[in-house]
C-alpha cells in the first residue's frame, strides 16, 4: 500500500503518512506521520495562541484505533516551540489530548465503551491495565465536562447516600429539571451543603433557585435556610413514605416479638410484603397479607394508614391537604400505635415543607431515580475512590440517557 493510501485510511486531519511497518506475527501495525504540506500553523500548548518558532523536532508514539486484526500505534513528527508568552513548549495537537500514549480518538472510544461496560472488561478487551483505562475515561469525562454548557439551577435536590460502615455518608447535590447529580460531599452535616453553596455557586446562581426536594433531616435545612433563604424546602414524599414503611415494620416487629407459635410464623419475613404498595401485590401476596392482618389488627391498621398517606400528596390546595392529614393523625386516636404516633410528630414538625408542595410543584422520585444510579456505579466498579471521577461517570449517565429520551420522543 502506498504512503497516500495509508494516509486516506489513517484519516487524521492535517497529517500525512510518510513511512510504515507491518509485523505479521506480532500483528501490529505502526505508521509514522508528519505534517502535510499546507499544514504549518503552530500552536502553544500553554496559551493556545499561534507561535512561529521551532525550537527542536521529535517524535512520540500512540496508541490508536485497531486496524482489523491489528494493533496500530502511530509515531508522530512534534515540535517544540517558542512561545512569546509561555517560553519554550510543545506544540498543540488535536489528535493528542494528553501526555498519555494514546490518540485522542483512541481515548474516546475507550471513554464510549466505558459507558456501557465494566471498566475491567474493557480493560482486558484491549490488553491495557484497570487503572489505565480508568485514567483514560477520567480524562475523556473531564473534556466533555469542560467542552459543555451546565443548564441553570432552578430547583435542586439534596440527598444522602449510605455508603457502609468506614465512609459513612455521602451528601449528594442534584438539579430536579435535568435529573444531574451536581455535586458531592463527604458526610451529611450542616457544613457539608454550605460547602456546596460557597464553592459551586454565585450569589447571583443562588438566588435563581426556588426549590429544594429534601429529605427530614435537619442540618440540610438549616443549610438551606442560611444560604437560599428565598427557596421553598419541600420534603420529598418519597421519604416520607420511606419513613412511614418504617413505622409499620416496628409495629410488625413489635407484634412479632410478642407473639409465639404459629402466630409468629406467619408474621415472619413479611417485612417487605407490609412495604410494599397493595396496588403492585399479586392475589397470592394479597391473600399472605390478609391472612397476617386476620392474625394481628394493629399490623393491618398500620399498613392501611401507611397505604393512605399516600393520598396526602393528591391534593392541590394547602387547605385540602391539611384537612386530609389532620383526618389521617384523627385516625390514630385509641390505636396504641406508638410508632405511627411519633411518624405523626414528625409529619406536624415539618408541615410547611410538606404543605409546600402545594405552593411549588417539583417532582418527586428524581432524588431517588439519581441516587438509584449513583449506587449502580457504585455497584459496578470499585474503584472510584476518587469522588469527582464518580460524580462525572453519573453525570455522563445522567445526560446520555436524557439524550436518549429526547431521541426516543422525537422519533
Ligand atoms: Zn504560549
Amino acid at each position: 500500500m502506498s504512503d497516500s493510501e495509508w494516509t486516506k485510511i489513517l484519516g487524521w486531519p492535517g497529517y500525512r503518512v510518510y513511512r510504515s511497518e507491518i509485523n505479521e506475527v506480532a500483528k501490529t501495525l505502526r505508521l509514522w506521520v508528519r505534517r502535510k504540506r499546507g499544514n504549518r500553523k503552530l500552536v502553544c500548548c500553554g496559551c493556545g495562541k499561534r507561535v512561529h518558532e521551532i525550537v527542536e523536532t521529535y517524535e512520540r508514539e500512540v496508541r490508536d484505533l485497531p486496524w482489523s486484526q491489528y494493533r496500530a500505534t502511530v509515531v508522530i513528527e512534534l515540535h517544540r516551540v517558542r512561545c512569546p508568552d509561555c517560553g519554550i513548549k510543545r506544540e498543540k495537537v488535536e489528535q493528542l489530548p494528553s501526555k498519555a500514549p494514546f490518540s485522542k480518538r483512541f481515548e474516546e472510544a475507550i471513554g464510549e465503551a466505558c459507558e456501557s461496560a465494566p471498566v475491567r472488561r474493557v480493560a482486558r478487551r484491549l490488553g491495557l491495565a484497570a487503572s489505565t483505562v480508568r485514567a483514560i475515561d477520567l480524562r475523556y469525562l473531564m473534556r466533555w465536562a469542560a467542552g459543555r454548557r451546565k443548564p441553570a439551577l432552578r430547583q435542586m435536590g439534596v440527598d444522602e447516600i449510605h455508603l457502609g460502615k468506614k465512609q459513612k455518608f455521602l451528601t449528594v447535590v442534584s438539579n430536579l429539571a435535568t435529573g444531574e447529580p451536581l455535586w458531592f460531599g463527604r458526610e451529611r452535616k450542616k457544613e457539608t451543603l454550605d460547602g456546596f453553596f460557597r464553592e459551586q455557586l454565585s450569589s447571583f446562581q443562588r438566588s435563581a433557585i426556588q426549590a429544594a426536594c429534601v429529605d427530614m433531616w435537619e442540618p440540610f435545612r438549616q443549610s438551606l435556610e442560611q444560604w437560599v433563604p428565598g427557596c421553598r424546602i419541600v420534603y420529598d414524599k418519597f421519604h416520607i413514605m420511606q419513613h412511614a414503611g418504617a413505622a409499620v415494620d416496628e409495629v410488625r416487629r413489635a407484634e412479632f416479638f410478642r407473639k409465639g407459635g404459629a402466630a409468629r410464623e406467619v408474621v415472619k419475613g413479611k417485612r417487605w410484603l407490609l412495604l410494599s404498595r397493595w396496588v403492585h401485590l399479586n392475589t397470592d401476596k394479597k391473600r399472605q397479607l390478609n391472612r397476617l392482618f386476620a392474625l394481628n389488627r394493629r399490623v393491618m391498621k398500620a399498613y392501611l394508614l401507611k397505604e393512605s398517606l399516600d393520598r396526602l400528596w393528591s391534593y392541590r390546595y394547602e387547605g385540602a391537604m391539611l384537612r386530609y392529614l389532620q383526618s389521617w393523625i384523627d385516625q390514630l386516636r385509641w390505636q396504641r400505635l406508638k410508632p405511627m404516633e411519633k411518624l405523626a410528630h414528625m409529619l406536624l414538625d415539618h408541615l410547611e415543607g410538606i404543605l409546600n408542595y402545594c405552593r411549588i410543584k417539583v417532582p418527586f422520585g428524581v432524588v431517588e431515580a439519581v441516587n438509584g444510579n449513583i449506587k449502580a456505579l457504585l455497584r459496578r466498579g470499585r474503584g472510584y475512590r476518587d469522588l469527582n471521577y464518580l460524580l462525572l461517570k453519573a453525570q455522563r449517565l445522567a445526560v446520555t440517557k436524557t439524550q436518549f429520551l429526547v431521541l426516543q420522543k422525537a422519533a
